[in-house]
């Protein structure tokens, strides 16, 4: 409790150490712009797969910071290496060289089809680069071209290029007239790009996987289909691998499994295990920027390329992929089982470690609530789809834990509903 305090006194009231912990909702209601909807947890701790609150409550998180920590929570490889940089050099802005920053892009050179990097600090910030350079390659090599052909439902991020980019009004509409130059067709729909493709389209951004949109996974040549019609039009396509990318989809990139390349691509999220990072990558014949184009203060700097550098390799050489291949394919077992179980249970759909569970009614946020409740963390990332992304590093027995937990939940809905 806050001890009453003196009205003429300059000091600030006592905080004791239990009302730090206790009161963090009402204090953070009272300070914070009210633009997110958090659940009722405060958590303090995690390690691997769980975290715990200040309750002292353990759970399984299968959100994981919105599929950012590939490695899960404090992994102590992860957490030496960013204690070692940060020792050593944090920042020291694009001015100057790093080695740092070299071995990271060097090593996403190596491992992906493209040829140059771009590093920023977020998923939005590496689409709004990636749309610049497909803007200024289209001016420069397509006649001026500056449209962008985008999906319904799809998600890039918050900031106004971006949000002009996302095929969800509602993220736009609050904010006045949109950025032009970006038109919208249904996620797999190669005819409907094929329709709005003019003089003035300049490139096709896509998810391979829809991941905010519902976990929406296109057919198995959507994305071949796509490409050549972008190789057939001389347009560039861009994919928005933020949360697809970097080990998620059960391979290192997405694109692999869909056995295109694209010439132009964004990652972010799982690329730095927890640690604030995006990058675009391009293709030597669109990686346009010149000397003044484009810039980020805080991108590529040490601590967070150290960082991104320490994942790729656990991912690549650590055997983090095959994990994250082997558990996404168990934990699409599990769900695809829980349609015997209910009719509420519509199937499952996503790649590796991206899934979600879709019902037949909108009982999203029912089920995600009830999951908290026993020590599960989940996200309703559609009021019928459920959505679940666990650490790269989760074990077999936690995904069994976790779709026990869902199993139940919807045997208890199922009962709740036949007692009505
Ligand atoms: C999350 C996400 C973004 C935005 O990333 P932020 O880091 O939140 O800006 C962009 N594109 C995709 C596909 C995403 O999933």
């Amino acid at each position: 409790m806050i001890e009453a305090t003196d009205a003429q006194s300059s000091q600030p009231p006592a905080v004791s150490e239990e009302q730090t912990v206790s009161d963090i909702p009402a204090r953070d209601a009272r300070v914070h712009m009210t633009n997110y909807r958090r659940m009722p947890v405060t958590v303090v701790r995690g390690e691997g797969t769980r975290v715990w609150d200040t309750e002292g409550r353990e759970y399984l998180d299968f959100i994981q910071g919105i599929a950012v920590n590939s490695l899960g929570h404090a992994n102590p490889g992860l957490a030496d290496v960013i204690a070692k940089q940060a020792h050593t050099l944090i920042a020291t802005s694009n001015l100057f060289y790093t080695e740092e920053r070299t071995k990271l892009a060097e090593m996403l050179v190596r491992l992906s089809a493209l040829d140059r990097v771009f590093f920023c600090n977020s998923g939005a910030e590496a689409v709004e680069g990636a749309i610049k350079i497909a803007r200024k390659w289209g001016i420069q090599h397509r006649n001026g071209a500056y449209e962008i052909i985008s999906t319904h439902n799809s998600f890039h991020g918050r900031t106004l290029a971006a949000v002009a980019a996302t095929g969800t009004p509602h993220y736009r509409e609050p904010f006045g007239p949109p950025m032009p130059g970006f038109v919208f067709v249904d996620f797999n729909d190669v005819a409907q790009i094929k329709a709005a493709t003019t003089g003035r389209t300049c490139a096709v951004l896509l998810e391979p996987v829809q991941g905010e949109g519902g976990v929406n996974v296109p057919d198995a040549d959507y994305l071949q289909r796509v490409r050549a019609w972008c190789d057939e039009q001389g347009i560039l396509l861009i994919l928005d691998e933020v949360q697809t990318g970097c080990g998620r989809a059960g391979t290192l990139f997405a694109y692999e499994q869909a056995g295109v390349e694209p010439d132009i691509m964004t990652l972010a999220k799982g690329l730095g295990g927890g640690m604030p990072i995006g990058a675009i990558l391009a293709k030597e014949a669109c990686a346009v920027f010149e000397p003044g184009d484009h810039g980020s203060t805080f991108g590529g700097n040490s601590l967070a390329a150290a960082a991104a550098t320490y994942v790729l390799t656990q991912l690549t050489e650590g055997g983090v992929i095959e994990n994250a291949r082997a558990r996404g394919e168990q934990l699409a077992r599990r769900l695809a089982a829980l349609e015997d179980i209910s009719p509420l249970v519509a199937g499952q759909r996503g790649i590796g470690l991206l899934r979600g569970l879709e019902l037949t009614d909108d009982v999203a946020p029912d089920v995600v609530a009830r999951a908290l409740g026993r020590g599960l963390i989940l996200n309703p990332v559609r009021p019928n789809v459920v959505r679940f992304m666990p650490p790269l590093t989760v074990t077999a027995e936690e995904i069994d834990r976790a779709t026990e937990i869902v199993g139940g939940i919807i045997q208890d809905l199922e009962a709740e509903r036949a007692a009505r």
